[in-house]
């Protein structure tokens, strides 16, 4: 396994967290703390790598070969993994939300369905899913949709992170 220093577990955050009860805004319902601090188990095989990203970053694209599993986990709760797959032999071939709907016949997206590429291909299959709600079809925030939607600019957003992700 390769940890970054700045690397945790999800146990290790877990037993970091505060037993009070949420104070505001943005802060955990008490389901959601019951669910953030679940422990995870260990997946089988061999951890080739185990990154915490921090809140609002990015993890750096990774090469995933064929048969590799990829497993996100949301350490906090209230956290939503924007993903996006690309050919590495193709980068204009990139998963396509809407094949990936066509293809599996429907927007619930889950367990046995796989992600398709623009060109078709299959790209990955979720092998397990402990959410149960992903949502495939409401693309990711920008600057400019941020200021129609809320009206403020110069937003953190989920495209200036995926595309961050492209480039480190
Ligand atoms: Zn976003």
């Amino acid at each position: 396994m390769v940890q970054t220093p700045e690397a945790k577990t999800s146990a290790a955050l877990a037993s970091q967290r505060s037993p009070s009860p949420p104070q505001g805004p943005g802060e955990l319902l008490e389901y959601e703390r019951a669910l953030a601090v679940r422990p995870v188990p260990a997946p089988p095989g061999t951890v080739h790598e185990d990154v915490l990203v921090p809140a609002r970053g990015f993890l750096p694209a990774r090469l995933l070969p064929a048969g590799d599993v990829m497993r996100i986990v949301d350490v906090e709760g209230q956290q939503v993994a924007d993903l996006i797959f690309y050919d590495p032999a193709n980068l204009k071939n990139l998963s396509s939300m809407t094949n990936t709907v066509l293809v599996n016949r429907t927007w619930r997206i889950t367990t046995g369905h796989a992600f398709y590429a623009k060109l078709g291909q299959r790209m990955a299959t979720i092998i397990e899913d402990t959410v149960g709600t992903n949502v495939v079809l409401g693309g990711f925030c920008n600057p400019d949709l941020n200021q129609l939607r809320y009206g403020i600019t110069g937003t953190h957003s989920c495209r200036a992170n995926l595309a961050a992700s492209m480039t480190a």
